[in-house]
C-alpha cells in the first residue's frame, strides 16, 4: 500500500488545477505588459484569477497580490507594517512562540533591526489565549501576527477574537493563514484580518505561487523594484500558468471544502483513537479545535526519525515536524512551545491525511505505527531505561 499523509508539507496537483494551466503554458503565453491580444489574454486570465481569489476570501480584487508563496507573503506583510510602524515611532511586535519560520525568522530579523518583540504562550493545547493578547498590546505596538492553523500540530487559533480586539486597538493584524486556506472556512472581513498568507501547494494547487491579501488602508512596501506589476509592490512578470492554476485549485477546494472535511475528520479521529492505544504516547494539540487532517503524536522512548524510516518501508509518508526542521537534530520549536521536553519531542509523527483517505489506509496506518513503535522501543536504551524504572515516564 502507498500512503501520502504529509499533505502539511505539499500536496498534489489536482487535475483541475493542472488542465487549467497546461493551455496556458503553450497557447496563452503572451506578457501580461503586451498590448496586442495575446498579452491582454493573459492580463484578462489574471485579473479573473484575482477576482476570484479575492471573492472567496471576502476581499477586494485590488487587495489581493501574487507572491511566490507562504514565505514571500510572511515576509513582506511583515516588513511592511514594520515599515509603517517605524514611521509612526511604533517599533513592538506581538506574535506566537509556535509560528513558522517565514514568520519568526523575520522577526529575529527585525529585532537586529531595533524592534522588539513578544512571542506569546500556546499553552499545553497550542492556543493563543486572546487575554494574553489583549494584554501584551501596548501603545508602541505596530503587529500582531499569529498563525490561523499551526503547520506542525493543527490547532485552530482564535483569529477573529484576535482580530476584533487588534481592530478595537488599533494596531494591524496579520494572520498565516497557509494550512488554514482552503481548508476551512476564511473571511477577511468577519474574521477583522488585515492582511493574510496563503500558499498555492497547499490546496492542490502548483508549488511556487501564494498571495498575500491586505486590506486597502495597509500600504505595502515595494518588495521587488522594476516595472509596475501587482501595482508596483512586487515587479516582475506574472507566473501566468500557477496564477491561473492556484485560483482553479482553490475554487475546487472551497467547493467540496464540506464534504471533505467530514471524510479528513472521521479518518483523523479513528486515527487519534487507534495510536492512543500506544502506551506512553500522546496527542500534541488541542484534541477538537484542530485541522481535519492533522494528527501529531509523541511516543516515548524512540526517535522520529527511525519511525518514519520504516513507515516509509511499509509505504507510508508522514513527517516528524515541519519539512524545514526536519534533517537537523533539534526538536520541533512547535512541541517545545507546547511544553515537550527534549525527549519527547524528539519522538514525534506527524500525519497530515488528505480527502481521498479510505477506511483500510486508515487502519492501515494505525497498524503500521502500533508495529513500527513496538519494534523500535524493542532496542531502543532509553525505553529500556524507563521501562527498568532508570529513569522516569513522562507520557
Ligand atoms: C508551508 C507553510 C509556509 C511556507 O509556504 P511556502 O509556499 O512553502 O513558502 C508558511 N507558513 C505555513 C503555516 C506553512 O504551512
Amino acid at each position: 500500500m502507498k500512503i501520502y499523509a504529509d499533505n502539511a508539507a505539499t500536496t498534489r496537483v489536482s487535475k483541475t488545477a493542472l488542465d487549467a494551466m497546461i493551455p496556458v503554458f503553450t497557447e496563452m503565453y503572451g506578457n501580461p505588459s503586451s498590448l496586442y491580444s495575446l498579452g491582454q489574454e493573459a492580463k484578462e486570465a489574471i485579473e479573473n484569477a484575482r477576482e476570484e481569489i479575492a471573492g472567496i476570501i471576502g476581499a477586494e480584487p485590488r487587495e489581493i497580490i501574487f507572491t511566490s508563496g507562504g514565505s514571500e507573503s510572511d515576509n513582506h506583510a511583515i516588513r511592511s507594517a514594520a515599515e509603517l510602524g517605524k514611521k509612526n515611532g511604533k517599533c513592538h511586535i506581538i506574535s506566537s512562540a509556535f509560528e513558522h519560520h517565514a514568520v519568526l525568522h523575520t522577526l529575529k530579523r527585525l529585532e537586529k533591526e531595533g524592534f522588539e518583540v513578544t512571542l506569546l504562550d500556546v499553552h499545553e493545547n497550542g492556543i493563543v489565549d486572546p487575554k494574553e493578547l489583549e494584554n501584551a498590546i501596548r501603545p508602541d505596538t505596530c503587529l500582531v501576527t499569529v498563525m490561523c492553523a499551526n503547520n506542525e500540530i493543527g490547532t485552530l487559533q482564535p483569529i477573529r477574537e484576535i482580530g476584533e480586539i487588534c481592530r478595537n486597538k488599533g494596531v494591524l493584524f496579520h494572520t498565516d493563514a497557509v494550512q488554514a486556506v482552503g481548508h476551512i472556512p476564511i473571511n477577511v472581513k468577519t474574521d477583522n484580518i488585515d492582511m493574510m498568507s496563503a500558499s498555492a501547494h497547499k490546496f492542490h494547487g502548483p508549488k511556487g505561487i501564494g498571495f498575500l491579501y491586505a486590506s486597502k488602508k495597509v500600504r505595502l512596501s515595494n518588495l521587488i523594484e522594476g516595472g509596475a506589476q501587482e501595482s508596483g509592490r512586487r515587479a516582475g512578470t506574472e507566473n501566468v500558468p500557477e496564477i491561473i492554476g492556484m485560483a482553479a485549485a482553490l475554487k475546487e477546494a472551497v467547493s467540496n471544502m464540506e464534504e471533505n472535511s467530514k471524510v479528513m475528520c472521521e479518518a483523523r479521529d479513528r486515527l487519534i483513537e487507534g495510536l492512543s492505544e500506544i502506551p506512553h504516547s500522546a496527542l500534541n494539540g488541542d484534541r477538537d479545535k484542530r485541522l481535519p487532517g492533522n494528527v501529531n503524536f509523541c511516543f516515548e522512548g524512540i526517535e522520529g526519525e527511525s519511525l518514519l524510516l520504516l513507515l516509509d518501508d511499509k509505504g507510508i509518508s508522514a513527517s516528524s515536524g515541519s519539512a524545514c526542521t526536519s534533517g537537523s537534530l533539534d526538536p520541533s520549536h512547535v512541541l517545545l512551545a507546547i511544553g515537550r521536553i527534549h525527549d519527547v519531542a524528539h519522538g514525534s509523527l506527524r500525519l497530515s491525511i488528505g480527502e481521498d483517505i479510505t477506511k483500510e489506509e486508515t487502519e492501515y496506518i494505525i497498524k503500521s505505527v502500533k508495529e513500527v513503535v513496538e519494534y523500535l522501543r524493542s532496542f531502543s536504551p532509553v525505553w529500556r531505561d524507563l521501562t527498568t524504572g532508570k529513569k522516569q515516564f513522562i507520557l
